[in-house]
């Protein structure tokens, strides 16, 4: 038994659907879950529904009606005949946003958002396993909502592990042995039958969901690029496959930013020792890389960006030391605020992090923080983080920046700079 999971990038258009078609019928006929993300960017535009509908905009119809004519451009393009269920069936998808929009955005925020964005992996399995099935191969869609459990946390929702496996480990293998299986990822249900779901990005982390309840063989993610690579290829001219990693060394790279993989994924499947599999869906036939136990990395130098850094420094209004007296009470604040510290570093009397900037968030914890705390900040920061440094790879990062806080470990060096303006 596998899984195989496809992002937005794979399934963007008719031929990407074809395309993963085909690896989905190399590998035969039952035994496989597959799991799909939303097709190309959909989880952005409804991302922007959302927020149109919560900020109450008129535009939000409009927002709507891209959506759906991007689906159903596809969906005509894939299938001929008009009366195919698929029609109907994502039509009926989209009208629960419909009524979604045409109530006054009163409940929250962020539970509004898992009601609307999560229809981006329900269309998307939708037209992809009617594809399988008009191409000859049986698929069976299942709800991922019927087996991933969560807490009501929404948009970042917590997995309640023991319901979770216990449904997948009930259910599941009894339509495994009968077909294909397809189901999303990234969105799961709350006790009360709420949508929710599991942070951007995170279908990787629900196909580990999966691939740890099952105890599967192995698990593919399948990608636009040949496997792991030492550096985003955004970044960097001259990239490096990295063919084996320990799980170590891949829970570590994602950890600091490394988008190949969700950072989540990791931990499910080491656990059960399976084998994790990165290839690429423009070339099939090639290995990847391989996360498993028996993969040694060979330590390549490895670099991770994230630009729009903000440095904060923080110190206490009353001269205390800052570790012994004050850190709970800062990661207490940062906790309240839902805010992920990139990096860190302090003195006797200073804290210094550097964080995402999202303004709305940084604005709150500021007010928060300075009851107690003189707090200042540096914006359009770049932070960089390289596994395996050396002088020589420092030096390549670092020119024409001036480096604000340096923080080195054995194997890992990570840099906060800006240009030398
Ligand atoms: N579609 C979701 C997102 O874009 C989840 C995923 O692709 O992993 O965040
Ligand atoms: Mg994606």
């Amino acid at each position: 038994m596998q899984v195989y999971k496809f992002g937005g990038a794979s399934i963007k258009n008719t031929e990407g659907i074809k395309n993963v078609t085909q690896i989905i019928q190399a590998y035969g006929t039952n035994n496989l879950l597959v799991v799909v993300s939303a097709m190309d960017k959909t989880t952005d535009r409804l991302q922007e529904l959302a927020f149109a509908h919560i900020n109450g905009d008129d535009n939000k119809h409009q927002l709507l009606e891209d959506i759906k004519s991007f689906h159903f451009d596809i969906i005509s393009k894939l299938f001929t005949d008009t009366q195919n269920p698929v029609y109907n069936d994502v039509a009926n998808t989209f009208v629960e946003i419909e009524w979604l929009l045409e109530e006054e955005a009163e409940d929250s925020a962020d539970y509004l958002y898992d009601q609307i964005v999560s229809v981006g992996e329900l269309v998307s399995s939708k037209i992809i396993a009617a594809y399988l099935n008009q191409q000859g191969t049986f698929t069976i869609w299942q709800d991922a909502r019927n087996y991933i459990q969560t807490d009501n946390n929404y948009r970042e929702a917590n997995v309640q592990w023991d319901k979770t496996t216990a449904t997948i480990q009930k259910q599941l293998p009894s339509y495994l042995s009968q077909g294909v299986v397809i189901t999303q990822g990234f969105i799961g249900a709350t006790s009360e039958n709420f949508t929710s779901t599991l942070g951007r990005e995170g279908s990787d982390y629900t196909a580990a969901i999966f691939s740890a309840a099952l105890d599967v063989e192995k698990m593919t993610i399948w990608k636009d690029v040949p496997g792991v690579l030492n550096a985003d290829p955004k970044w960097f001219d001259e990239t490096e496959k990295i063919p084996q990693l320990s799980y170590h060394d891949a829970i570590e790279l994602t950890y600091y930013g490394a988008t190949v993989i969700h950072p989540k994924t990791i931990k499910p499947i080491k656990n059960k020792g399976i084998p994790l599999f990165v290839r690429s869906f423009i070339h099939p036939n090639e290995t990847g890389t391989e996360v498993s136990t028996q993969a040694t990395t060979i330590p390549v130098p490895s670099f991770i960006f994230k630009v729009n850094q903000v440095l904060l420094s923080i110190s206490p209004k009353d001269f205390s030391f800052i570790i012994e007296e004050n850190l709970s009470d800062i990661f207490a604040i940062f906790h309240q605020n839902k805010v992920k510290v990139n990096t860190m570093l302090n003195s006797a009397i200073s804290f210094s992090v550097s964080i995402d900037d999202d303004q709305q968030k940084i604005e709150r914890l500021i007010a928060d923080l300075s009851v107690n705390f003189k707090v200042k900040y540096n914006k359009d920061m770049e932070l960089v983080t390289i596994r395996y440094y050396n002088q020589q790879t420092i030096d390549r990062v670092t020119l024409n920046k001036k480096v604000w806080l340096e923080v080195k470990s054995r194997n890992t060096c990570q840099m906060v700079m800006k240009n030398i303006q």
